[in-house]
């Protein structure tokens, strides 16, 4: 349930709402904006349907949530969140770039990748060091070494770095590498790394899982958001569909869908959306008119001796072009 305040509400007014939330044994969430104050009540189903808060002094009127998402809703916070990492922000208007090769390969290619990511002008540096690939025989990553080459790079370039995380018993270790803990599509109903990451106050990028639905995706980001998370940014990645020339089918509306829905930041991966290099740069373009927050593309100084997802990235030249493109289109519409 939400309830809203009426604007000239006073604070004695707020403290009474707590205290009969508290009484109930529920909790909540406050959310002041700048004319209005919105309580989100969380806890029993049951408790919360007898609740009754309408005859309150200064409440203008209670909200029943329908979906069972109630933190990351938009509905709890009109506002967008704007997740800071170390001074890089995403959401709000900002455009954040992430990029860099699926998988940390060495040094060399690393700085290489790096070089090009921040000359583009992105802020991001994205790489795997551990890699959940469908062959048990493809590349697995180079695993905490690969984290020490990030944050390496990472600083010689003044770049945040974005890694994935695959295992409950890793946050700590890969949070003394990272500054984005990224948790992949085949990992978005890991229910239990969901809750390790969400006990964790590091930035986390969500991906969509293969065949999720954005309700299950929203669900997923409030697990971590409920854990005690709030500094969680979405992203678009394409899902399974019966098309085989693209790797899978990049759901631009998505993005629309998620800014209706929720007040987290989206971000969008043209690289895993459409497994064809050539259509990242249009796919760019258009996440960024759609609305996105930001992008996340995969470049490879040399893609044809990638070790993994080659043919989907980028060398420096056309990051460039890239990035130079949809900088103009977020001028375009005013945004930064
Ligand atoms: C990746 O970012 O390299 C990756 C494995 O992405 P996804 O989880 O979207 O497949
Ligand atoms: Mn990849």
């Amino acid at each position: 349930m939400i309830i809203v305040m009426c604007p000239n509400s006073t604070e004695e007014h707020l403290r009474k709402v707590e205290q009969k939330i508290e009484r109930a044994g529920l909790s909540y969430h406050l959310s002041k904006g700048e004319s209005r104050t919105i309580v989100g009540v969380i806890g029993d189903k049951k408790v919360i349907a007898e609740l009754e808060m309408n005859s309150l002094e200064g409440v203008e009127k209670t909200v029943r949530i329908t979906e069972k998402y109630k933190l990351v809703s938009r509905e709890f916070q009109p506002e967008d969140t704007v997740v800071d990492v170390r001074g890089v922000k995403i959401g709000g208007g900002h455009l954040a770039v992430m990029a860099g090769p699926c998988a940390v390969e060495s040094m060399e290619q690393l700085r290489e990748a790096a070089a090009a990511v921040k000359k583009g002008g992105a802020q991001f540096l994205r790489g795997g060091a551990f890699k959940p690939r469908t062959s048990p025989y493809d590349f697995q990553g180079l695993a905490e070494e690969g984290l020490q080459m990030l944050q390496q790079v990472g600083q010689e370039y003044d770049l945040r770095v974005v890694t994935e995380i695959v295992d409950v018993n890793d946050v700590d270790m890969i949070s003394q590498y990272a500054d984005v803990l990224q948790v992949g599509a085949r990992n978005m109903q890991n229910f239990r790394l969901l809750q390790a990451v969400g006990r964790s106050k590091r930035p986390v990028l969500l991906k969509r899982g293969l065949s999720a639905t954005i309700s299950e995706w929203l669900n997923a980001a409030e697990y971590i958001v409920s854990a005690g998370n709030e500094n969680v940014i979405l992203c678009e990645r394409g899902i399974r569909t019966y098309e085989t020339f693209t790797r899978n089918t990049l759901d631009l509306s998505a993005v629309a869908a998620v800014k209706e829905l929720s007040h987290l930041p989206v971000v969008v991966d043209p690289s895993h959306g459409t497994g064809r290099w050539q259509m990242v740069r249009p796919m760019a373009r258009a996440a960024i008119a759609a609305g996105a927050d930001g992008l996340m593309i995969e470049v490879h100084p040399h893609p044809e001796v990638a070790l993994s997802d080659g043919d989907q990235s980028l060398t420096p030249q056309h990051f460039e072009l890239v990035m130079h493109e949809v900088k103009n289109i977020a001028r375009a519409m005013e945004r930064a």
